[in-house]
């Protein structure tokens, strides 16, 4: 049976998603704080950790950075500010999978779910597979950085790909420019968001069918671009 560790405060929150998980049939530890949470989660062997965000004494940025150090069970990251999920982006913290709250307890399971039976599978193969993000034709092999569309492998230079990437790791959200400069280009190059629009137009070449209707990266007239879903 898999054993879930839940790090939250909240305990009405904790014990609600108790319940559910273990009516589907985990096995299920609650710690209300953040050094408690930490301890447990590094002294005993968990299948899965459900982290909230904001937490007494050591806040679940710092728990999610400490337990990746010393463990690759899935991590999944909650928060009841949409802000902390895009800034838990940015950080690169090797959380798997981030939800906002409030979720529906059944969304929960079914995502506990799906990051057991895939971590499963990686432990089981004994092989590290390759982390890739795939929507309908675009398939992205992070580890290898390669990109094949439906099947055919297409040349990308760095920041095209770290732009497509970001952008299918991201569907159905709206990017500003700005942002998209700052996330891609930070501090490291004196340029203008001019600089996303020649990339999205060079992406869109290579991945699109027909460039002037993108069926991957759309433009949001006056704000910015998302991938579709
Ligand atoms: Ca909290």
């Amino acid at each position: 049976m898999s054993k879930i560790l839940i790090i939250e405060d909240e305990q009405t929150i904790a014990e609600l998603e108790k319940d559910y998980l273990e009516l589907a049939g985990f096995d299920v530890v609650i710690e209300n704080t953040g050094d408690e949470g930490l301890s447990k989660a590094l002294a005993e062997e968990f299948q899965l950790i459900i982290l909230d965000l904001m937490l007494p004494s050591i806040d679940g940025f710092e728990i999610c950075k400490r337990i990746r150090d010393k463990k690759n069970i899935p991590i999944i990251m909650v928060s009841a500010k949409k802000d902390d999920i895009d800034k838990i982006h940015g950080l690169g913290l090797g959380a798997d999978d981030y939800m906002t709250k409030p979720f529906s307890p059944s969304e929960l399971v079914a995502r506990v779910k799906a990051h057991l039976n895939r971590y499963e599978r990686l432990v089981s193969s004994g092989v590290q597979e390759n982390d890739v993000v795939e929507i309908r034709g675009i398939k992205i092999d992070k580890t290898a950085r390669r990109v094949y569309v439906n099947g055919e492998e297409r040349n990308f230079t760095t920041k095209e790909f770290d732009l497509l990437t970001f952008l299918a790791e991201h569907p159905n959200h709206v990017y500003t420019k700005e942002e998209l400069f700052q996330e891609i280009w930070d501090m490291e190059s004196i340029g203008d968001i001019a600089t996303v629009t020649v990339h999205i137009k060079k992406i869109r070449e290579k991945v699109e069918a027909n460039t002037s209707k993108p069926q991957y990266i759309e433009t949001i007239w006056g704000v910015g671009y998302r991938f579709r879903v």
